[in-house]
């Protein structure tokens, strides 16, 4: 009973090995959730691959946890064991930074968390997390659909409600895949005309199915030029790992237009400054949200419909898992699921 399994990296670079330990006790202000599910993110690449700064091994991936509380800490008031839990990208911060003091938690300078980077997350059958990185599950959402709405889904959701667009704005999803098929429902159900802009005309059906009114295959049309023709796009959420073709989409926005770059790419993104300066149109990037922001999301989802489409493995086969997230080919979330 006082045994868990866990997904584990042993070394930078080494494989995910599940191995057994012991199930952790809560300290003060912490407590433990049995996990139930936990989505795999590109971002885990980061544990595997030791491509973040200072990760101390072996460590055990994942920061898009869904589960139940079930032992507390000392001190903890407003969590209670049998409570059902998110965690994801927003794993805790320090409490005392000027961002911090502002209540713009997921901008800490000092000791920004991510669970799964700086302390061991999700790919367990147990983890332990601050009281700070909590996310209310609301009843009518399984663990399965909660896990990918902590990361991906806060991405786009909270990028979209702070862009300032307005229900009946036009606003284009460039991407449809892991965040995109998320950003497209979002934009949907936030009332926004949603264009859909991908490669090819494969995707035309399900991104209308998720939600836009529209879809542009970029491949055999000017993308920029077919929303010029719109009117031009408030906001362009781009989702796609290319700065390539996020370059190529800015002629597409509108007066006041924004471009907001979630999909993280070392691939430079260039802009012409007549371009913005004329109608000032911007370029934004948007780093999730903090764990209330999660909780948001999450009621969203669970009130509007909103989902992410889903492959499930258990989690003794995380590293197949892993392998098919890397891959690209999986639509569209990876989540293993621990059988608790
Ligand atoms: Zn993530
Ligand atoms: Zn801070």
């Amino acid at each position: 009973m006082s045994r868990m399994r866990v997904a584990q990296i042993a070394e930078m670079k080494g494989p995910l090995e599940i191995v057994e330990r012991e199930i952790p006790e809560p300290e003060a202000e912490f407590v433990r959730i049995k996990v139930e599910a936990c989505g795999v993110c590109h971002s885990d690449s980061f544990t595997k691959e030791g491509t973040w700064p200072g990760i101390q091994y072996p460590r055990v991936p994942g920061h898009e946890v869904a589960g139940i509380i079930d032992a507390v800490g000392a001190g903890v008031a407003g969590w209670t064991s049998g409570q059902r839990v998110g965690v994801g990208w927003h794993g805790g911060h320090c409490g005392r930074c000027d961002s911090c003091r502002r209540g713009d938690f997921v901008t800490c300078q000092i000791a920004f968390q991510v669970p799964g980077i700086m302390y061991d997350g999700g790919y367990a059958e147990y983890m332990i997390a601050p009281i700070g990185a909590l996310a209310l599950i609301p009843e009518g959402l399984s663990a399965v659909d909660a896990g990918p709405l902590m990361c991906a889904g806060v991405t786009t959701f909270n990028a979209l409600r702070n862009s300032g667009a307005r229900p009946g704005d036009t606003v284009a999803v460039l991407g449809v895949g892991g965040l995109g098929h998320l950003g497209i429902q979002f934009a949907s159900k936030m009332g926004f005309k949603t264009v859909a802009i991908a490669r090819g005309m494969d995707k035309e059906p399900l991104a209308r199915k998720l939600g836009a009114s529209h879809y542009i295959d970029s491949q055999a049309q000017d993308a920029a030029a077919e929303l010029t023709k719109m009117g031009g796009a408030r906001v362009i959420l781009a989702t796609v790992t290319s700065g390539k073709a996020m370059s190529a989409i800015l002629g597409g926005l509108g007066v006041n237009g924004m471009l907001i770059a979630v999909g993280a790419t070392a691939d430079p993104l260039e802009a012409p400054t007549p371009l913005l300066i004329g109608a000032r149109r911007s370029i934004m990037g948007w780093p999730s949200g903090a764990s209330i922001d999660s909780q948001d999301t999450l009621a969203f989802s669970a009130d509007a419909g909103v989902r992410a489409m889903t492959e499930i493995f258990p989690l003794e086969r995380a590293a197949e898992a892993y392998e098919r997230m890397m891959s690209g080919k999986a639509r569209f979330r990876v989540v293993l699921t621990t059988g608790r």
